[in-house]
């Protein structure tokens, strides 16, 4: 077997999050104390889970949480209102709304109302089209992540061909983006894509989004090939339920420069980035509300 790197999410989160407490640390000598605010509509289990992991995250590094818990029949209407309110708060940074939404619920609406400089998750099209013309924005949490565990791992990524494999609006299509902004060369593939094997095989650095357990086995890579999973896939292995990603990690593992392992790779990455751009909104608010007061006032007179 080949000597290959397992790139630990953990430990790279866990740089992350000393990095945001020193900027929580010195926001807070500013008289700034940053602020998130986690909205979860309905009782889906997984969502309840994700939303409890944000919460203790932010404390740990001194964030603020307000949580707002909505039963699954509220309204549109009224999540906008709840939104709207939010936006106006200037106590409040970040505002995180918990997807999925019930199916009765207008999720792109809901998304689109979240003010763009409090979108923590980087979903408002506005960020979104920030970040396809390369200008820095808040970016999505997963993509972000990813980025940082490649730069971490490859250092420049400059010129690298890299493939994307999957193009939801939440992964695959930002991180497109941010590989294209890293300057490497991107081939984004789909369930559509004909002959994806040859074209992944062609791939330096493979990004796997696909939700398909095990997918991406040997044959999709070259060697020497960095793989990152983002597969969170649960399966039932004989008879005992487990997590596996979308790349078959035992098939991989000779043939990579470099992987991550499902759990304890892009995972805990997502939280971390969310705390980040928490921040980040944090002193980019305080320093446009410092910039209007300190403008000059102009007469109409
Ligand atoms: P998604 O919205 O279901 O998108 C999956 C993408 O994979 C689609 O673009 C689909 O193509 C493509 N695809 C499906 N089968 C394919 C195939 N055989 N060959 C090539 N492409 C194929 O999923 P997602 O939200 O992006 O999530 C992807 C995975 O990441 C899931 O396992 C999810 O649980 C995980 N995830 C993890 C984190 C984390 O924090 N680690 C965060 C988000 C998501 P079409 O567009 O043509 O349908």
């Amino acid at each position: 077997m080949n000597a290959y790197t397992l790139i630990d999410g953990k430990a790279a989160a866990a740089r992350v999050l000393v990095q945001v407490r020193k900027d929580v640390d010195s926001l807070r000598e500013q008289d700034i104390q940053p602020a998130l605010a986690v909205i979860l509509v309905g009782c889906d289990p997984a969502s309840q889970v994700y939303v409890r992991n944000k919460i203790l995250r932010a404390e740990e590094v001194g964030i603020r949480s307000v949580e707002h818990r909505l039963s699954a029949d509220t309204s549109t209407a009224q999540l906008l209102n709840l939104i709207a309110t939010l936006n106006a708060d200037r106590s409040i940074n970040g505002i995180l709304l918990q997807l999925p939404l019930p199916a009765h619920m207008d999720e792109l609406r809901a998304l689109e109302a979240i003010a763009p400089d409090k979108d923590v998750d980087g979903f408002h099209s506005q960020n979104v089209g920030g970040l396809s013309q390369g200008r820095t924005v808040l970016a999505p949490c997963t993509p972000s992540g990813c980025l940082y565990l490649l730069e971490q791992t490859c250092g420049d990524l400059r010129g690298k061909h890299a493939v994307v494999i999957g193009r939801s609006n939440i992964v695959g299509k930002p991180m497109a983006a941010l590989l294209l902004k890293a300057d490497c060369s991107v081939t984004v593939l789909h369930s559509r894509s004909r002959d994806a094997q040859a074209l992944c095989r062609q791939a330096d650095i493979v990004i796997a989004a696909v939700g398909r357990p095990r997918l991406i086995d040997a044959s999709w890579l070259k060697p020497g090939a960095v793989v990152i999973d983002v597969g969170i896939n649960r399966i039932d292995d004989a008879g005992r339920s487990r997590l596996v990603g979308d790349v078959d990690f035992d098939s991989a593992l000779p043939h990579v420069a470099a992987i991550t392992p499902v759990p304890g790779g892009v995972g805990p990455m997502t939280i971390a980035f969310l705390m980040k751009n928490t921040v980040t909104a944090a002193l980019a608010q305080h320093q446009a509300q410092r910039s209007q007061s300190e403008a000059p006032c102009h007469s109409i007179y």
